[in-house]
C-alpha cells in the first residue's frame, strides 16, 4: 500500500525586514500556509504534490521582489501522519504571527492553544468581516498580540467578532464589539462561545452611539473604512480614554495624509504605523495606532 503523502516544508532565511515579502511569496507560492519560526525565519507548508517549492517560491520572489536577493531556502518532508495533528489539508488556518493563529472551528490544530503562549482563535466563516486573512484585521491583531494586555477593548465594526474575542483570549479583561450588522453580531457570538469567552466579550446592535454615554475605554480598535471614519472620527476619539489609544485600519495608502491631519485635528498623535500590499487590489492597506490627548472623552463618568 502507498504510504501517506508527506508535507513539504519550505525553510525561507531572510532579513527580518523582508518577512512580510517572504509570507506574501510564501502564499503566491503555493503554500497552504505559513509560520514565522523567528525573526526572518518563515516556514511554508506545501502539499505533496506539485511544483518543488523551491522553484515555486524563487519565481514567486522574483515576480514580487525583483530588486532583492533571494532569501535562502532550505525543503525538509513531513510524513502526513506525524503532521495531520497539527495540520489538515485544505484548512484555511493563518497565522497572523508565530505566537497567534486564527482557524476555523474544524481546522487542524485541534484546541485553542498551544504550549509557548501560542493562541489558536476559532472564527467559523460566516456573515461577519475578519477571518484573520485580511491584511486590516491583521494589522490589528498583531497590535493585540505585541501587548497581550490586560485594559479593556472596544471594537468598532467588530463582524465576526475577531478582535474583540482576541483581545480577551490575548488577556484584556474585557472587550466591546459593535456593529451595526446584526447578522454579523449573529456569527459573532456564535465564534464568542467557540472561544470560550462569551463572559467577557459582550455583543451590541448599532455603532458608538449605542454605548452608554461616559463609556470609555484604553483601546479603541476600528476596522472601517475612509467615509466612515470621516463621519465617525469625533465619537471613536470621544470613547477614548485619556492618553487611550485608537487603533485603525482599512484606510489606503492614499488615505493616511488625510486622515493623520483630521486625527491631529482631536488630538490623536500617531504612535505607530504599517503598510502592507494587497496584490489582488492593486493597493496598500494601511493601519496606524495613536495615542489620544490628555483631554480625550470629554467630562464622563470616568473610564471603562
Ligand atoms: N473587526 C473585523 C471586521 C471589520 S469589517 C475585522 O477587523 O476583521 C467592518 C465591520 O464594521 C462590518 O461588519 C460592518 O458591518 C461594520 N460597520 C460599518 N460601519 C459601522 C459603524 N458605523 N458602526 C459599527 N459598525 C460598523
Amino acid at each position: 500500500m502507498k504510504g501517506p503523502p508527506a508535507w513539504r516544508v519550505l525553510e525561507v532565511h531572510a532579513a527580518s525586514a523582508d518577512e512580510e515579502l517572504v509570507v506574501t511569496a510564501l502564499d503566491d507560492a503555493g503554500a497552504r500556509g505559513s509560520w514565522t519560526v523567528e525573526p526572518g525565519v518563515v516556514r511554508g507548508y506545501f502539499g505533496s504534490a506539485g511544483e518543488p517549492p523551491e522553484a515555486a517560491f524563487r519565481s514567486a520572489w522574483g515576480a514580487l521582489a525583483p530588486g532583492i536577493a533571494l532569501p535562502t531556502l532550505s525543503v525538509t518532508e513531513i510524513a502526513a501522519e506525524d503532521w495531520s495533528a497539527a495540520w489538515k489539508a485544505g484548512a484555511r488556518a493563518v497565522a497572523v504571527t508565530g505566537r497567534l493563529w486564527v482557524a476555523p472551528p474544524d481546522a487542524e490544530p485541534a484546541g485553542l492553544e498551544w504550549p509557548g503562549g501560542v493562541v489558536v482563535i476559532r472564527i467559523q466563516p460566516g456573515a461577519g468581516f475578519g477571518t484573520g486573512g485580511h491584511a486590516t484585521t491583521r494589522a490589528l491583531l498583531t497590535w493585540l498580540d505585541a501587548e497581550r494586555s490586560d485594559a479593556p477593548v472596544l471594537d468598532v465594526g467588530t463582524g465576526s467578532g475577531v478582535l474583540a474575542i482576541a483581545a480577551v483570549r490575548l488577556g484584556a479583561r474585557r472587550a466591546v464589539g459593535l456593529d451595526v450588522d446584526v447578522h454579523a453580531l449573529d456569527n459573532a457570538a456564535e465564534n464568542r462561545v467557540r472561544n470560550g469567552v462569551q463572559d467577557r466579550v459582550a455583543l451590541v446592535a448599532g455603532s458608538v452611539d449605542a454605548l452608554r454615554p461616559g463609556a470609555r475605554f484604553s483601546r479603541v480598535l476600528a476596522n472601517l473604512d475612509a467615509g466612515t471614519f470621516e463621519r465617525r472620527l469625533p465619537e471613536l476619539v470621544a470613547r477614548c480614554a485619556p492618553g487611550g489609544r485608537l487603533g485603525v485600519a482599512g484606510l489606503l495608502a492614499g488615505e493616511r495624509e488625510g486622515f493623520l491631519a483630521r486625527a491631529a485635528a482631536y488630538g490623536l498623535e500617531l504612535e505607530e504605523e504599517r503598510s502592507e500590499a494587497d496584490l489582488s487590489l492593486g493597493d496598500v492597506w494601511w493601519s496606524g495606532r495613536l495615542r489620544a490627548g490628555a483631554g480625550a472623552g470629554g467630562p464622563g463618568p470616568g473610564r471603562a
